[in-house]
């Protein structure tokens, strides 16, 4: 293992998106919170659910090593913003991460990068961890503008945001192309982006490198291990897998499996890129 990937501890963060129902929820939340509690888990777990199921996962987690979090929050601090929930609320809910800029968001909501930064920069005044989201889509991939899209798209909200220390911010590479298709990036080509963006977050301030990088997109338990054991890759966002206990903690198990063989992974994949 890298010195530098040493002090980044891997972190399996799963988003249920607009799923789950209080019923099935129980089952996923005490899966989830007794795989944690009978095994010694190296890495970080947590979940982003629905608003509404907030509460539930404060109960069910409650005193479990699993975080728990929100899929978004509002880029104001209070005041008249029908339906919008601060980050100082989530907060004081006890919420660790949120996620935003996921791509769902960008393209249905319309999300720019400037909002995208004050969202981040509101969570992360509030003591919450912001999950920032990049990804290019299948065009851009195919134009050989991958790697620039996803540099761009992080420096625009970074530049919102300013400079961070490491724990108080997170990064998530999700291919548009990979989310939700069952297609995801080679590890490969996933570490290639995850070490253009490790740069682009060097190039940003002193210790911002060590800010974790989460692969997202079609993380499924066959493909988990290949790519959780890249250099780059800290961890992983989780979509529709996350709605699996048995998937989920499986998911779980190969990033567990994944610590200590990132650099030799990260030579194989360079040496693929190489050829
Ligand atoms: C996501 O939506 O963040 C995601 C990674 O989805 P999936 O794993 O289903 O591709």
């Amino acid at each position: 293992m890298t010195e530098v990937s040493k002090m980044r501890r891997k972190l399996v963060l799963g988003n249920w998106k607009m799923h789950g129902s209080i019923g099935a929820n129980g089952q996923l939340f005490e899966a989830i919170r007794q795989h944690a509690s009978q095994n010694d888990v190296p890495v970080e777990v947590g979940v982003c659910v629905p608003a509404p199921y907030l509460s539930q996962a404060k109960n069910a987690l409650s005193g479990a090593a699993v975080a728990w979090g929100a899929q978004d929050v509002s880029a104001y601090a209070s005041g008249a913003y029908t339906g919008e929930v601060s980050a100082a609320m989530l907060a004081e809910f006890g919420a660790r991460y949120v996620i935003v800029g996921h791509s769902e968001r960008r393209a249905y909501h319309r999300e720019t990068s400037e909002l995208i930064g004050a969202k981040a920069r509101q969570a992360i005044s509030a003591g919450l961890v912001p999950v920032i989201c990049v990804g290019e889509t299948m065009q851009e991939r195919d134009s050989g503008i991958a790697e620039q899209t996803v540099r761009d798209q992080l420096s625009d909200v970074l530049a919102f945001v300013g400079a961070e220390s490491p724990d108080r911010i997170v990064i998530a590479y999700e291919p548009v192309w990979a989310i939700g298709t069952g297609r995801s990036a080679s590890s490969a080509d996933a570490q290639t982006i995850h070490a253009a963006l490790r740069a682009c977050l060097r190039e940003h301030g002193t210790n911002m490198e060590q800010i974790r990088i989460l692969y997202g997109g079609s993380i499924k338990p066959n493909n988990a291990l290949g790519l959780l054991s890249c250099a780059d890759i800290d961890g992983g966002l989780i979509g529709g897998a996350s709605l699996s206990s048995d998937d989920f903690i499986s998911i779980i198990d190969s990033a567990c499996r994944a610590l200590g063989s990132e650099t030799r992974v990260a030579e194989v994949a360079n040496a693929g890129i190489k050829s």
